[in-house]
């Protein structure tokens, strides 16, 4: 078993963790700071993931809405040597 180095903790009864990483996504409420697993659909703060994530693990991605995140994401990272850092920094 492998240890979790990702600090979680409960709230409202919701799992959420202080950190990005693999199988784990930022919520969608931008004044939320916290992430979750992807298995989760309803963010401690009431966010609910909807239409933009249905993919129970992402493994029905459409290529088209992944180039449009991929873009998203660059940008929020400020750029493209950012966001490949950020990335391998997820492994
Ligand atoms: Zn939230």
């Amino acid at each position: 078993m492998a240890k979790t180095k990702e600090k979680s903790q409960e709230v409202n009864g919701v799992k959420v963790y202080t950190k990005g990483g693999n199988g784990k996504r930022e919520c969608g409420n931008p004044d939320c700071p916290h992430f979750l697993s992807v298995r989760t659909k309803i963010c401690a703060c009431g966010y609910e993931f909807s239409s933009t994530d249905n993919g129970e693990d992402g493994t029905e991605t459409d290529p088209i809405a992944l180039i449009g995140l991929a873009n998203k994401f660059i940008e929020k990272a400020g750029g493209a040597d950012k966001a490949k850092k950020l990335i391998s920094a997820l492994g």
